[in-house]
């Protein structure tokens, strides 16, 4: 069912019912690496990935997740008073440790006073059977929701961004966790090199059929220090980069033609200007989602208009 004014599920809508009040996300710096980092699964990373782009001040894998815990939250009583706080375990592949180890981790976080639940950010081929039952376990007594980068459906897309996981590990990591009553989230970056309006559109499609429960939808950035702001310094060409009107009249059609069920948590990346090579659009979040909003109206679309279609 849609919220009063919503042309589309909204995250904080569904927080809303579901605690009875305002609820933050905390991004934490759990200490990980990534498979595709440290070289179990590569060296490098993924060509568009450079983690401080993403990793707010307060949020520094040195000071412990307690003491990153507080600082967050003095931040945020600062602004909303008396809200709860989920935290967001947001950097690197956040189940990428022996198990005692993101026990010891999660369970911390979730001692603090304020913190309601979890969000896991990983990837899907760093979660397996015995991390995703003891993650059930939790999921029983508190909100948790696994976030996994999908990035694309497309498996030459994947292997040319160097994910190195394939799309098919992406769908049984989901449906693997939502088999076991966990909440499932998801990205999708739109402007891969490689990917069609045509793929990207069917992606979208085919990834919110699968049990999910939230989905994030994201412009590619190209941000410095990555390969792939050096395969854009010399070959421009080969990326298509949204301009902000482009990628709205987009979204617009995703939502037209997603799954009604799904939750839609955001729908573009801000990276802060010091990393951001481009698209400069210099639009934040809620002025897309105002834009977005007034878009839907405009078009008089809703969130699975057209799936049938
Ligand atoms: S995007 Fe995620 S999986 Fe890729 S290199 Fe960065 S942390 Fe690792």
């Amino acid at each position: 069912m849609l919220v009063e004014g919503k042309r589309y599920r909204d995250l904080p809508s569904f927080f809303k019912t579901l605690f009875g009040e305002r609820v933050q996300k905390l991004s934490i710096d759990g200490g990980f690496t990534c498979p595709n980092r440290d070289g179990n699964k590569g060296w490098g990373g993924c060509t568009y990935c450079n983690n401080a782009s993403f990793n707010p001040d307060y949020c520094r894998e040195v000071k412990g997740i307690t003491r990153q815990l507080e600082e967050g939250i003095r931040f945020f009583d600062a602004k909303y008073q008396g809200q709860k706080y989920l935290a967001y375990f947001q950097a690197y592949s956040n189940t990428y440790a022996p198990l005692e180890v993101l026990k010891s981790r999660y369970e911390e976080a979730l001692a603090h006073p304020k913190v309601v639940g979890l969000v896991i950010a990983t990837r899907p081929d760093a979660v397996n059977e015995e991390i995703l039952d003891y993650i059930a376990g939790l999921s029983k007594h508190c909100y948790v929701c696994m976030e996994y980068g999908v990035e694309s459906v497309n498996e030459r897309v994947l292997e040319t961004i160097h994910r190195r996981h394939s799309y098919r590990e992406a769908e049984w990591a989901i449906c693997a966790t939502a088999e076991r009553g966990i909440y499932v989230g998801a990205h999708l970056i739109f402007g891969l090199p490689g990917e069609t309006k045509e793929s990207m559109l069917e992606g979208a499609v085919r990834l919110g059929n699968l049990p999910l429960h939230v989905l994030k939808l994201h412009q590619l950035q190209i941000i410095k220090d990555t390969v792939m702001a050096e395969e854009y310094a010399r070959n421009p060409e080969k990326f298509q980069l949204y301009s902000v009107y482009d990628y709205l009249d987009f979204v617009v059609e995703v939502i037209g033609k997603l799954c009604p069920e799904v939750y839609l948590e955001r729908f573009v990346n801000q990276s802060p200007p010091e990393y951001l090579i481009a698209p400069n659009w210099g639009v934040k979040n809620f002025e897309f989602v105002a834009l977005l909003d007034k878009k839907l109206e405009e078009k008089d679309v809703w969130q699975g208009k057209y799936r049938n279609i």
